[in-house]
């Protein structure tokens, strides 16, 4: 099975049609770097469209050519500019940016490798994160087994971010969520990641 098959055959049962409360919240709030912004793993683009503003350019990643037909789709349709929002249909292991990130957001994509790749996306977020940037993991789900028989989604807790980030990153926010989409209540936790001074 792969994600384009999934895509092209409708089964997004992950695609909530609209982004979690927590990022709604962190936007409205000013809270987050302005800038360039990277969404790995964006799907049909819910969390680009509202990272993207005037002061924050961002770039959604996903392997399946079907997402970004729906990503397209969806912009036109929120009128958002391609020069604020724009899709790369490309393996984020394989993503060589310009320039590295002021704000990476992850949800659903590191739930969504497999668990043996998590240290390679460790590795790639210190690559790809602006020494001064910020990386936001949404974690979910924070669950003892998969909920659909074998992932993905594959079960991900705060400590196993805690043990892929430390030493280098520590959080400035680590801490459940309050309201998340229905079906994900009570398995989501909120991780803010800067860089250790040394
Ligand atoms: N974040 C989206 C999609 C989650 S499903 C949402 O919440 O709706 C995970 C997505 O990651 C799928 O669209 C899949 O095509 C994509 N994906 C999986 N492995 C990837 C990789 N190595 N590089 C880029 N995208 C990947």
């Amino acid at each position: 099975m792969t994600w384009e098959k999934a895509w092209r055959e409708g089964r997004t049962g992950w695609d909530a049609g609209g982004s979690p409360p927590i990022l709604v919240e962190l936007v409205e709030r000013g809270e987050l770097p302005r800038g360039r912004a990277l969404v790995p793993g964006c799907g049909a683009g819910w969390d680009v469209f509202t990272l993207a503003a005037e002061d924050r350019e961002v770039v959604g990643l996903d392997l399946a050519p079907t997402a970004a037909a729906r990503f397209a789709d969806l912009r036109a349709e929120k009128g958002i500019g391609a020069d604020r929002a724009r899709i790369q249909t490309e393996d984020f292991f394989a993503h060589r940016p310009e320039a590295p990130y002021d704000l990476v957001w992850d949800y659903t994509f590191l739930c969504a490798i497999h668990p043996g790749e998590r240290e390679t996306w460790a590795a790639k977020m210190d690559a790809l994160v602006a020494p001064e940037g910020e990386l936001v993991t949404l974690i979910f789900p924070a669950v003892d087994t998969p909920p659909r028989g074998e992932g993905p989604p594959f079960p991900l807790k705060p400590e196993h971010v805690r043990a892929l980030l430390e030493p280098r990153w520590e959080p400035i926010r680590l801490e459940p969520v309050t309201r998340s989409h229905p079906g994900r209540e009570g398995m989501e936790h909120i991780g803010r990641w800067r860089r250790r001074q040394r």
